[in-house]
């Protein structure tokens, strides 16, 4: 009797185990730091320990987030804030400079709780621009703000504004004359590179998403690319996957980019990889875009896809996987 009855309690023992470890909510971050040619030379006899090193520290600290049971939206945020303030991306300092020589960025957000979003484009003097892009969402009726009009939003919600010059450092500086004596071409050069982005998912199951970027060098005209364009550069939808995008802007807002990974997952059934393969290796690559995504489901799946030689990248989880690479291997 007595075995029989361990055996019995040993079963729902076991039971509500597997049953407890199938809903442990898996929680994911994944981040970018532009993708593109990445030429190892330029990386430095290191192989661009910096970069990694850059890459580690704001993967770990929007993990740090989501393992305190923080949001998706604060662990995207925290993310992004120490890739802008980190001056070998593209975005907040050390952004590429446009044909005159100044910094002008653009940054979105995506909540995909409720589909709320934020962005801002062609801001010259706010030193988070992802925080500007969380303000217009959050405090807000609207979704995109631009250039002189986003940054008085800023001064009345209490921001100090900084110089342009806070923005510019030596190498971009370097960078536009190269590009400006016609010695090197924006979208070859290393420094080009380097919009930043994160997706995660927290405990809750909620996907959000953030992109920050400084555009392409030597931009004339107000050029706005897809990072701060809702569905192009940015999206997040709890019902299929948050995603961030880097690459040649102008092909990835045509296509809408990080939208249709949304959507293929939603109208197709499909799995976040093969959505993402789908997108990148073969919509994006056939009409000629070059670039990748990063992108997390509900579930805690990533997917980190690019059509170029590289992307800067890194991904964490709760299941013990983190991260960093450069290149395909
Ligand atoms: N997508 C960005 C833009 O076109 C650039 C990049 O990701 O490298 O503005």
């Amino acid at each position: 009797m007595l075995p029989r009855t361990s055996v019995w309690i040993a079963s729902i023992w076991l039971t509500m185990s597997v049953v407890q470890a199938k809903e442990t909510p898996v929680i994911t971050i994944a981040i970018h730091g532009g993708a593109g040619v990445i030429a190892r030379e330029q990386l430095g006899p290191d192989g661009g320990q910096a970069y990694r090193d850059g890459l580690a520290a704001a993967l770990d600290a929007g993990y740090a987030v989501l393992e305190n049971g923080g949001s998706s939206l604060d662990a995207v945020s925290a993310a992004v804030r120490l890739l802008e303030d980190n001056p070998l991306f593209n975005a907040g300092r050390g952004a590429v400079l446009n044909h005159e020589g100044e910094a002008e960025l653009d940054a979105s957000i995506m909540d995909g709780r409720d589909l709320r979003a934020g962005a801002i484009a062609g801001v010259k003097h706010v030193r988070n621009p992802i925080d500007l892009a969380r303000r217009v969402m959050e405090h807000s009726p609207h979704v995109l703000l631009h250039g002189s009009g986003a940054e008085e939003f800023a001064l009345q919600q209490g921001y100090t504004l900084v110089p342009n010059d806070y923005f510019r450092t030596p190498a971009r500086k370097a960078q536009l004359e190269r590009i400006l004596r016609g010695q090197a071409q924006p979208k070859n050069e290393l420094a080009a590179l380097g919009t930043v982005g994160a997706v995660a998912v927290d405990r809750a199951g909620n996907v959000a998403a953030a992109t920050s970027t400084g555009g392409m060098a030597d931009k004339r005209w107000s050029r706005i690319g897809d990072s701060p364009i809702i569905g192009a550069g940015t999206y997040a939808d709890n019902a299929s996957c948050a995603v961030s995008a880097t690459g040649h802007g102008e092909f990835f807002m045509r296509k809408v980019v990080a939208y249709d990974v949304c959507a293929m997952m939603q109208y197709k059934g499909w799995s976040l990889e093969r959505a993402a393969r789908e997108v990148v290796q073969t919509k994006l690559k056939e009409f000629g875009g070059e670039g990748g995504i990063i992108a997390v489901d509900a579930k805690g799946n990533a997917a980190l896809e690019f059509n170029s030689p590289g992307m800067f990248r890194g991904v964490r989880d709760s299941k013990g996987r983190r991260e960093i690479a450069i290149y395909d291997k």
